[in-house]
Order: C-alpha cells, then sequence, then structure tokens
C-alpha cells in the first residue's frame, strides 16, 4: 500500500472524486486531461504498480477491470472504444498503480 499514491486516495473516495463506478474491486472516473471525447480510467482498489507486476493471482482483478470497462461502454452506447495499459515508464506510464484507460471519440 503506497499511501502517497494519488490513485490509492482516489480510490479510497479520499480526494472527492466522482467515480462513474464503484465496486469492492475498482472505480472509474473521468481522466483529468482527457485525450478524446470520452477518457476514462478504471483503477483498482488494491495497489498493483503495473501490469509487469501481475501475478496469476491478480487474474481476477485485471480480468474484472477489463470486463468492466466493457460493460460502462455498452452503458454508455459507445459505437468503438479503445482500452489501454500503459506499462512501465518507457511504455508511457505516469502513474504506478494500475488503471486502464477506456478511450473513444464517441
Ligand atoms: P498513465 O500513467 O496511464 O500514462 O497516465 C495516467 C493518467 O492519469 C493520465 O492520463 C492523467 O491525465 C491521469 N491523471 C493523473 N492524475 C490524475 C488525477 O489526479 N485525477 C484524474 N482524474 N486523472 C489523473
Ligand atoms: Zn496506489
Amino acid at each position: 500500500m503506497a499511501e502517497e499514491c494519488i490513485f490509492c486516495k482516489i480510490s479510497r473516495g479520499e480526494m472527492d472524486t466522482d467515480f462513474i463506478h464503484e465496486d469492492e474491486q475498482c472505480v472509474v472516473f473521468n481522466d483529468i486531461n482527457p485525450k478524446a471525447k470520452t477518457h476514462l480510467l478504471i483503477v483498482s482498489k488494491r495497489h498493483l504498480p503495473s501490469l509487469a507486476d501481475a501475478k496469476d493471482s491478480d487474474a481476477d482483478l485485471l480480468s474484472h477491470m477489463l470486463l468492466v470497462a466493457g460493460k460502462i461502454a455498452k452503458d454508455k452506447e459507445l459505437k468503438g472504444y479503445r482500452v489501454q495499459i500503459h506499462t512501465g515508464k518507457e511504455g508511457g506510464q505516469e502513474i504506478f498503480h494500475i488503471h486502464y484507460h477506456l478511450m473513444s471519440p464517441f
């Protein structure tokens, strides 16, 4: 657990963030600096730094977050969308707390 981690703080509800979705494993909210008309972040409640740190025991969390992305896209009736996981500094990752980007031009 990283106490100073911004996504830990947000997912604990300490930053007054509007959640589009919340369940026992993850939260979803708007990216502060959107790069698409729809740009949401699916963020785990548990602190896992990146996909590169994932273990077999994280399979349920990771697949759950992917299914949440798909359900939200369906709820929002997005005609098409992308899900991205920036991994490692060289992969463009800035926040080392695992999250999926859900982006769509719709
Ligand atoms: P990544 O680590 O996947 O490259 O990017 C992190 C993403 O989180 C960026 O798109 C950035 O705009 C977003 N972000 C960073 N800090 C905050 C924050 O405090 N609130 C929100 N809503 N988004 C953030
Ligand atoms: Zn964290």
